[in-house]
């Protein structure tokens, strides 16, 4: 059913774009492109970079047999749903930048955007693991993290539709990182991609790792060059990462324990980089988990999609079109 209908998905994240035509069955009908998100020379985002970077994109899906109902942005930050409107998207350095209809007016098809967390949850939930579940997060931990919400069978949005900001829960206002958001100190900024390579280049310049220093080789550290130092049992980096499972134990934790979830979905750069961390995490959560029914059930697992946002992008179009319902 709905085989004919097609949209182009375009994931924006804080370092990648994606972009792939996908079918109303959740189905790919070409391979992922993927680009590096362009940045000007002022750090932000190149807005209309990234539409140009589109337009072979959107010509060849015009190609594809079958309707193409729109192109459904997802994007690593707050969007407004009715309007596209990007409100603040920490890692691209947006503020109420209408990318929306940007898009809309270059290439005149439908538009539907929304923030990539909430996106991969609703893949997650049509297509995915999160099928027949009625509770459950999604939880992304890349360039940034993030976390949203399936309850009660339903997409759980908030007053403004901005929930899903997990990684900017404040740990340290104080003393903590500065942060995209603009403030500091919060989740992001300790369990991050970018939080590791910060924690793995102090480790080098302080002498705490010879390993570390070796890889960078004079430049700078980076994520996987702590999972690689951590791999080889490099101790600073087995405490880096050590950390990075207790705090997303403990703020998970608290999650389930709150809303008694029963699945968990972990997604992301950072997730991905080492396969053992999923286990990790759901070893050690256990630990601040409060009832015995949540220690017992709760399940912790890995995106089931190549990448959820991306199929969240296109399953906003079909859901927004009326062509498919949760
Ligand atoms: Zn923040």
């Amino acid at each position: 059913m709905h085989k004919h209908h097609v949209a182009l998905a375009v994931d924006i994240g804080g370092s990648k774009v994606e972009i792939a035509a996908i079918a109303a069955a959740g189905t790919a009908r070409t391979e992922t492109a993927r680009y590096a998100v362009p940045f000007g020379a002022d750090g932000v985002a190149d807005a209309q970079g990234l539409i140009d970077l589109l337009a072979p994109y959107v010509e060849g899906v015009r190609q594809l047999e079958g309707h193409v109902d729109g192109i459904g942005l997802s994007v690593c930050g707050n969007i407004e749903r009715e309007t596209g409107l990007a409100v603040l998207v920490p890692n691209l350095h947006w503020h109420n930048l209408p990318f929306g209809r940007m898009v809309a007016d270059r290439f005149g098809l439908p538009v539907y955007a929304a923030t990539d967390v909430r996106l991969a949850a609703q893949a997650e939930a049509l297509w995915g693991a999160g099928r027949g579940i009625r509770n459950f997060a999604w939880v992304t931990i890349g360039t940034g993290c993030g976390a949203y919400l399936f309850l009660d069978g339903r997409i759980y949005g908030g007053a403004h539709g901005f929930a899903g900001n997990f990684g900017h829960y404040t740990i340290d206002e104080a003393d903590g990182y500065p942060c995209g958001c603009g403030r500091r100190g919060c989740l992001e900024t300790y369990v991050a991609g970018p939080a590791i390579a910060r924690a793995g280049q102090a480790a080098a310049e302080e002498g705490r790792s010879l390993l570390l220093r070796q890889l960078a080789a004079g430049g700078r550290v980076t994520t996987s060059m702590v999972f690689r130092a951590e791999a080889q049992g490099d101790p600073a980096a087995q405490a880096i990462i050590q950390e990075v499972v207790h705090r997303l134990a403990v703020s998970l934790g608290g999650l389930v324990t709150i809303l008694d979830l029963e699945l968990l979905i972990l997604g992301g750069g950072v997730i991905h980089a080492n396969p053992s961390l999923a286990a990790r995490i759901d070893r050690s959560i256990r630990t601040y988990l409060m009832t015995a029914e949540s220690v017992r059930d709760l399940r912790v697992v890995t995106e089931s999609l190549p990448n959820s946002a991306l199929y969240g992008a296109a399953s906003e179009v079909f859901l927004r079109t009326g062509l498919l319902e949760l």
